[in-house]
């Protein structure tokens, strides 16, 4: 593992929310209430943002060109955008470029394939991102909540409870920021271009459903608009709330499905994702095979293997006839074990022949690679560790949220 100097997101915006924190009060964090973030360019569609331009007093195209600075060229200083006049660029990135996610730790694995950004939110949330580079494309892993709301017992993040929803901009802009990262190069032996996103970060995306479907449509329209990546290319995984599943297909978006299933039996899943006790195993399978017969993409079905909880031949026989003949594809997760869990991930041969049996009934299968695990960066690990060490952001704000 290496611990990188963290990457400023601006030059001209240094750390200052962290340092003033630290003097003011001593080195010990203020607890802050949970509060959405300023209004950022992201947030905003093309006519918005004119809208927002010229109520600032300036000419319309003006939103154009910082549009094409952020999401063309992913530059968001003021001094890097020389066709502004010097008083408008600070004008315009102070209005519509606020600091919204402030690196506070970024760690890398795997020979640099892997890097994992802590982020600091303005009101002292923390999430992460994980920026993940293969020989033939670079895959963001982005949050959608602080926090968690759903309580999966194996899950760190399940284990911090929610402390609220990111806005459209914090989601947009942990991608636009890791676009930049391997822009840079960063990420050796992969392409510079970031062309994949996976909502699998901290949070369940389809309960904050508005903010995630507006941050996928800025995703994924062209430049200046948005970054331009493929919607086929963006993964929203879910833990079955169908309801936002059912209203994900009326969307007509062509992003790829990944349902957290986990469990083939309502006994098993009701206890390892809690929302089981509100739409069941048959009910949530439904939903997502409706998905898949409206866009034609294979459903993903997550299933993190525990050992002597879910990892029985038998268990593998029923996924098979539930899946089979199907538009879906199994993803055998080995589990991550968190702190103080009573769980373990399913030894190799054990895992081995619940890829087999699946495979035996006609279901395609793979088993996720454990990119990140070194830095915690691994499924249902992220920010954890650290919001255990300083006892404050998330879960502290979440606590006053609570009472
Ligand atoms: N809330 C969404 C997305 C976030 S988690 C969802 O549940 O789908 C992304 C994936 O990691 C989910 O499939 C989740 O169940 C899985 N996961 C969480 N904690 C894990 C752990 N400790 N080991 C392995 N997979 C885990």
């Amino acid at each position: 593992m290496t611990i990188l100097p963290v990457i400023p997101i601006s030059p001209d915006q240094p750390d200052s929310a962290v340092q003033a924190d630290s003097v003011q009060f001593g080195g010990v964090k203020p607890r802050r209430r949970p509060s959405m973030p300023p209004r950022h360019l992201a947030d905003l569609d093309l006519a918005a943002r004119k809208t927002a331009v010229t109520g600032l007093g300036e000419p319309a195209f003006r939103a154009k060109q910082l549009s094409t600075h952020y999401f063309g060229r992913l530059v968001r200083d003021a001094a890097s955008m020389t066709d502004l006049p010097s008083a408008v660029r600070d004008k315009l990135t102070t209005e519509l470029l606020p600091t919204l996610l402030t690196p506070i730790r970024e760690q890398a694995c795997d020979d640099g394939a892997t890097r994992k950004t802590l982020w600091r939110l303005h009101d002292g949330a923390l999430v992460e991102s994980v920026l993940m580079g293969y020989p033939d494309r670079v895959t963001a892993c982005v949050s959608s909540q602080a926090g968690c709301g759903m309580a999966c017992p194996f899950c760190a993040t399940g284990q911090q409870g929610l402390t609220r929803n990111l806005s459209v901009a914090e989601i947009v802009d942990q991608v636009v920021y890791l676009a930049g990262v391997a822009a840079s190069g960063a990420v050796t032996g992969s392409p510079p271009r970031l062309s994949r996103v996976v909502f699998m970060g901290m949070g369940e995306p389809l309960a904050n459903y508005p903010r995630v479907i507006e941050a996928v449509r800025r995703l994924t329209t062209p430049a200046p608009e948005g970054l331009g990546l493929s919607q086929r290319h963006i993964t929203v995984s879910t833990v079955g709330l169908v309801p936002a599943m059912r209203r994900l297909i009326a969307e007509q978006l062509s992003v790829t499905l990944a349902l957290s299933l986990h469990a083939p039996d309502d006994d098993l899943r009701d206890e390892l994702v809690p929302v089981n006790q509100r739409w069941k195993v048959a009910e949530v399978l439904d939903a997502a095979f409706d998905y898949a017969a409206q866009t034609g993409r294979r459903v993903s079905i997550e299933y993190a293997l525990i050992r002597d909880v879910n990892d029985q031949p038998w268990r593998a026989d029923l996924l098979g006839r539930l899946l089979h003949g199907k538009l879906a594809h199994v993803n055998l997760i080995p589990l991550n074990p968190t702190p103080g869990s009573k769980w373990d991930a399913s030894p190799k041969p054990v895992e081995r022949e619940f890829v087999r049996r699946l495979r035996e009934s006609g279901v395609s299968t793979t088993v996720r690679d454990t990119r990140g695990r070194e830095i915690d960066g691994a499924c249902g690990q992220l920010a954890a560790g650290e919001l255990t060490q300083a006892g404050a952001g998330g879960v502290a704000a979440d606590a006053e949220v609570a009472q």
